[in-house]
């Protein structure tokens, strides 16, 4: 059990990079409870980049517990990615495809480009982010029809490119360790 720790379980986790030291995956950010970071450290499974002041005890060692971790062996990111709500959003940055807006997900919703009443599917290439009012707009009229065409044809995206879209929204909460894992880029360019 870690000592001083505010919760069991839920506190300490690790940030997790890939073999390459970018996490290895941006949204959701790869993050391990540190039960588990312990575990893949004794399996030599990982390398301990970077540690919290709270230890661990079994009968025979002490150890701190982790806080970023990156992998030995490289997992190369899924070539096609999952068609969830989740990374549709994450296609389209989190803007409305009609008015460009930004929202925060719990304030965006799916569009039918072709509406479903009209024969639309569900797939990459006919489910848009909208903000609520758009989408109430459009209702189940054709683009053509009511004028309001995404500003992107949606299509479905690599991996890389949700990667890349991942970057721009980092988490709020951000161990102060992960920070270099995560923003070395950007705090380059800045
Ligand atoms: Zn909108």
């Amino acid at each position: 059990m870690p000592d001083g720790g505010h919760g069991f379980g839920q506190g300490f986790p690790a940030l997790v990079l890939n073999a390459d030291f970018r996490p290895l995956s941006y949204f959701p950010l790869s993050i391990w409870a540190w039960q588990d970071a312990v575990k893949a450290v004794f399996l030599d499974r990982v390398s301990v980049l970077s540690e919290y002041e709270c230890e661990v005890h079994s009968p025979r060692v002490t150890m701190r517990l982790p806080s970023v971790i990156a992998l030995k062996e490289f997992i190369p990111a899924a070539r096609r990615p999952a068609f969830t709500r989740f990374n549709v959003f994450l296609r389209d940055s989190f803007e409305c495809q009609y008015c460009g807006h930004e929202k925060p997900a719990q304030e965006l919703t799916f569009d039918h480009v072709i509406p479903r009443s009209r024969g639309g599917r569900t797939t990459w290439e006919n489910v848009v982010a909208a903000c609520g009012p758009c989408n109430l707009r459009k209702g189940s009229k054709l683009p053509r029809e009511i004028h309001m065409h995404p500003r992107q044809v949606p299509r479905q995206p690599t991996s890389w490119e949700l990667q890349e879209n991942g970057r721009h929204f980092p988490p709020n909460h951000l161990h102060e360790s992960w920070r270099d894992y995560l923003y070395w880029d950007s705090e380059l360019e800045n």
